[in-house]
């Protein structure tokens, strides 16, 4: 087990479905009204038992919107002073424009120091908040630069992502794709020339790791929004549990099946070929 996550370790939290925005192409399906969220110590439970396995380690910390979440700043700390590279995804409601000096005190009680933070930028997001490129501005002036952009390229569309960028285009942000939900359109607007191939990622990374819910733990990001039970690696968060679950996941058919896949292919033959990388998980 150690040895097949010594190099690279990549966690999720889905801290919280509860959002205070609703946009229609939520992937967790967060809402006002979702109530339920990850208890904190089981969250840095798991964070301190799995710190010494892996050199590199990032931990991305997600909902919902996590700063509805009333340890939030308690657990970005905890994963930063474990070693992890923790980053948190907002979507910066919290920034009230009229209001600097309450929204600099909330952002220095809530964001540790050095972290990154990372806000979606699309239509739909766009739709439930006018102001928000207003508070991407003040967002990336208060994080001097180390906030990404990130567009969700499954819902945007050609003409979506050209409107987003002929605004993003008027900022200074640095910003790329991650595709949550559809990395096939997503190479389809590389396959166009309409994004560079560097924009694209996998939140998952490598996949050596696995992403925290608050009804259990999963192999990856899109088999836990839709709570796939091939995938889910344990109801609870014992430690132990995990470890052993993951241990038979990477020694499952399935692993091996997408490990020679990887292995095999080129990347433009998987851009060509497959909806990297959801297709070669499902
Ligand atoms: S802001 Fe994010 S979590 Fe909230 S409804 Fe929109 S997409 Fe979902």
């Amino acid at each position: 087990m150690k040895q097949n996550i010594n190099n690279h370790l990549s966690i999720m939290t889905i801290l919280l479905r509860k959002c205070n925005l609703y946009c229609d192409h939520c992937s967790s399906n967060s809402s006002f009204k979702r109530e339920g969220f990850v208890n904190t110590d089981d969250i840095l439970n798991i964070l301190e038992a799995f710190a010494p396995y892996a050199k590199k380690k990032q931990h991305l910390v997600s909902g919902g919107e996590p700063t509805l979440h009333p340890d939030l700043h308690y657990v970005l700390s905890a994963s930063n002073d474990l070693g992890y590279k923790t980053s948190v995804v907002t979507n910066a409601s919290w920034i009230d424009l009229d209001d600097m000096g309450k929204t600099e005190r909330f952002f220095y009680d809530t964001f540790p120091e050095d972290l990154k933070i990372t806000s979606s930028f699309d239509l739909e997001h766009f739709k439930e908040d006018p102001m928000l490129l207003q508070r991407l501005s003040v967002l990336h002036d208060l994080t001097h630069n180390r906030n990404k952009i990130t567009i969700d390229g499954a819902y945007n569309g050609v003409n979506g992502i050209k409107k987003i960028q002929s605004y993003l285009d008027e900022t200074t942000f640095d910003y790329m794709l991650i595709p949550m939900q559809s990395m096939g359109r997503a190479t389809n607007l590389v396959n166009q020339n309409i994004l560079d191939n560097n924009k694209l990622s996998c939140p998952k990374g490598d996949k050596k790791g696995f992403v925290i819910t608050d009804d259990g733990v999963y192999y990856c990001l899109r088999t836990a929004l839709t709570s796939n039970p091939c995938f889910k690696l344990s109801d609870s968060y014992d430690v132990e549990e995990i470890l052993h679950a993951l241990d038979c996941f990477n020694s499952s058919s399935i692993n091996s099946s997408i490990v020679s896949l990887y292995d095999n292919l080129s990347p433009q033959e998987i851009i060509d070929n497959y909806h990297y990388p959801c297709d070669l998980c499902e």
